[in-house]
C-alpha cells in the first residue's frame, strides 16, 4: 500500500468518525490509537476503507507520505502534550500536526510556539458537530500559520460541512485563533441550550404536555428559529419511556454536567471586560442543576409562589417564541462580541461574517439565523454590537414587548428564568443613555476617593468631593 494522504492519533468517538469522513473523500489514512486493540478493532470493522492502522507511533509516522499530516484527536490537555512529545523525534521538519480536541486555546498558543521553534508546522483546530458531524462533515475552525492552512485546505475543505455549496471551514487566523473561535462557539451553545430549557420550563407551568411541546418545537423549527438544537429537543419531547410507555424527558435527572469550555468563555471575559451575561447565567444554572440535593432542601422552606401560568396556550406560545428569539440574538451578540474584542487585543485579523458563516452547517449551534448574522457581519464589517445590525435592531424592537412580559410572567410564578432575564437586562442596559452609575462613581469617591467627572464639564476632567465623615 502506497502512504497515506492523512494520519489520526485518538479512535475514539470523534476520531473514527472524522477518519471514516476523511476516508470517504478518498483519502487513505493512517490510524493508531494509545490501546492497540481500539486500532485493530476499528480497522478490522472497515476492511473496504483504505485504512492503515499502525500499532507503534513509529509505524504510524512511517506510513504517512511527506510532508506528513497528523492529526491528533485524544482527550485534551496532558494527552495532547504527551502525544506530541512522543511524535517529536519521529518527524522531520516541515510535518504538520493538527491539535484537532477542545484544546485551551493558550495551550495552543504554547504548542504553535514550541513546535514552531523545532521547525514543525502546527494547527490548532476546534472540530464541532459531535459523532454526527465528525462523520458527516463538521465544522471546523483552524487556527495557525496562512501557509499551513493552504496545505490543509483541501482536506478540510472536503470533509467540512457544506452550506450553499460553501464549505464550512475556513482559516480563522494565527496561533490559537481557531481552538478560542470553538471555545466561544461552545459558550454560545451552552447560551442556547439553557434558553431552550427556560422556554420548556414556562411551558411545562402551563401544563404543555410532552406531545404538545414536540409539535411546539417541530412548528419552531420550521421557521425563523429552525436550528439543530430547536430540532432535536422537538425529538426528545417525542421520544417515549420503553419502561414506563411516557415521555423519556420526565424521567431524566435534572443535573447537568459540563466539561469546561463554558467557564472557560466566562474567565476570558471578565479578563476582557465583555459582557456575555447570557452564556453567564447558562452556566450557572448547570451549576445550580448539579446541587440537586440542595436544592431538595431549600424546596422545603423558601417560598414562592405556585409555578403555574394561566395562559391561552396559542398566545403564550407566540410570547415565548419572542422571548426567546430576543434572548438568543442577545447571546449572539455578547459571544460575538467577545470575539471582536480579543481578536483585536490579539491582532488575529478576524473576520466575523465568515465565522458566523462556518457555524451555519455542521456544528451544534447551526441555525438558520446565522445567514442573517452572515449578511450582517458581510454587510458591516466593523458592525459594533449585533443588535445594531438594522435586520437585529428591527426583530429585537419587536420581540421586546413579549419578551418582557414573558420574564414578568415567570417571575410572578416563581419560575426561575436566568438566561432570558441576563438577556433582558443586557439589553435594557445596553440601549440606557444613562444608568445609575453616577451614584456609584459618588460610593467611591466617597470611600477612595476614586473622583468623578461632571455631566456638566468637558469629559476627562476629574473631581473630587469632601464629603461628610461617617463614624
Ligand atoms: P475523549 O474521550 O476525549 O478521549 C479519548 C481518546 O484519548 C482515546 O483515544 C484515548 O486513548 C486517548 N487518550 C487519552 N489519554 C491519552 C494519552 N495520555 N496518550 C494517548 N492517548 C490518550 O475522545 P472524544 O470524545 O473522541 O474527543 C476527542 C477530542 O475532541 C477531545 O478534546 C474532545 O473534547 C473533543 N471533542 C469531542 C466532541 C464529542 O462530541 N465527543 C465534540 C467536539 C470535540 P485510549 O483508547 O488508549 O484510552
Amino acid at each position: 500500500m502506497s502512504n497515506s494522504d492523512f494520519g489520526l492519533i485518538g479512535l475514539a468517538v470523534m476520531g473514527q468518525n472524522l477518519v471514516l469522513n476523511v476516508e470517504s473523500r478518498g483519502f487513505q489514512v493512517s490510524v493508531y490509537n494509545r490501546t492497540t486493540s481500539v486500532t485493530e478493532e476499528f480497522v478490522s470493522a472497515h476492511p473496504d476503507k483504505k485504512l492503515v492502522g499502525a500499532k507503534s507511533l513509529e509505524e504510524f509516522v512511517q506510513s504517512l507520505a511527506a510532508p506528513r499530516k497528523v492529526m491528533i484527536m485524544v482527550k485534551a490537555g496532558g494527552p495532547v502534550d504527551a502525544v506530541i512529545e512522543q511524535l517529536i523525534p519521529l518527524l522531520d521538519k516541515g510535518d504538520i500536526i493538527i491539535d484537532g480536541g477542545n484544546s485551551l486555546y493558550t495551550d495552543t498558543e504554547r504548542r504553535d510556539k514550541w513546535l514552531g521553534d523545532l521547525g514543525f508546522r502546527f494547527i490548532g483546530a476546534g472540530v464541532s458537530g459531535g459523532e454526527e458531524g465528525a462523520r458527516k462533515g463538521p465544522s471546523i475552525m483552524p487556527g495557525g500559520p496562512a501557509s499551513t492552512w493552504d496545505v490543509m485546505k483541501p482536506i478540510f475543505e472536503s470533509i467540512a460541512a457544506k452550506v450553499d455549496g460553501e464549505p464550512c471551514v475556513t482559516h480563522i487566523g494565527p496561533g490559537g485563533a481557531g481552538h478560542y473561535v470553538k471555545m466561544i462557539h461552545n459558550g454560545i451553545e451552552y447560551g442556547d441550550m439553557q434558553l431552550i430549557c427556560e422556554a420548556y420550563n414556562i411551558f411545562k407551568a402551563a401544563g404543555f404536555d410532552a406531545e404538545e411541546l414536540a409539535e411546539v418545537f417541530t412548528e419552531w423549527n420550521e421557521g425563523d428559529l429552525e436550528s439543530y438544537l430547536i430540532q432535536i429537543t422537538s425529538k426528545i419531547f417525542a421520544q417515549q419511556d420503553p419502561e414506563t410507555g411516557k415521555a423519556l424527558v420526565d424521567y431524566i435527572l435534572d443535573t447537568a454536567g459540563q466539561k469546561g469550555t463554558g467557564k472557560w468563555t466566562i474567565m476570558n471575559a471578565v479578563e476582557n471586560a465583555v459582557v456575555i451575561s447570557t452564556i453567564n447565567a447558562a452556566v450557572e444554572a448547570r451549576i445550580l442543576s448539579s446541587m440537586k440535593d440542595k436544592r431538595v432542601e431549600a424546596s422545603k422552606v423558601l417560598e414562592g409562589p405556585k409555578p403555574k401560568i394561566d395562559e391561552k396556550k396559542k398566545k403564550l406560545v407566540k410570547k415565548v417564541h419572542d422571548a426567546l428569539f430576543a434572548s438568543k440574538i442577545i447571546s449572539y451578540a455578547q459571544g460575538l462580541d467577545l470575539i471582536a474584542t480579543m481578536g483585536k487585543e490579539k491582532n488575529w485579523g478576524l473576520d466575523l461574517g465568515k465565522i458566523a458563516a462556518i457555524w451555519r452547517g455542521g456544528c451544534i449551534i447551526r441555525a438558520r439565523f446565522l445567514n442573517d448574522i452572515t449578511d450582517a457581519y458581510r454587510k458591516n464589517p466593523e458592525l459594533s454590537n449585533l443588535m445594531l445590525a438594522p435586520y437585529f435592531t428591527d426583530l429585537l424592537n419587536e420581540f421586546q414587548e413579549n419578551w418582557r412580559e414573558v420574564v414578568s410572567i415567570a417571575t410572578l410564578a416563581g419560575i426561575p428564568v436566568p438566561a432570558f432575564s441576563a438577556s433582558l437586562g443586557y439589553y435594557d442596559s445596553y440601549r440606557s443613555a444613562v444608568l445609575p452609575a453616577n451614584l456609584l462613581q459618588a460610593q467611591r469617591d466617597f470611600f477612595g476617593a476614586h473622583t468623578y467627572e461632571r455631566t456638566d464639564k468637558p469629559r476627562g476632567e476629574f473631581f473630587h468631593t469632601e464629603w461628610p465623615e461617617v463614624i
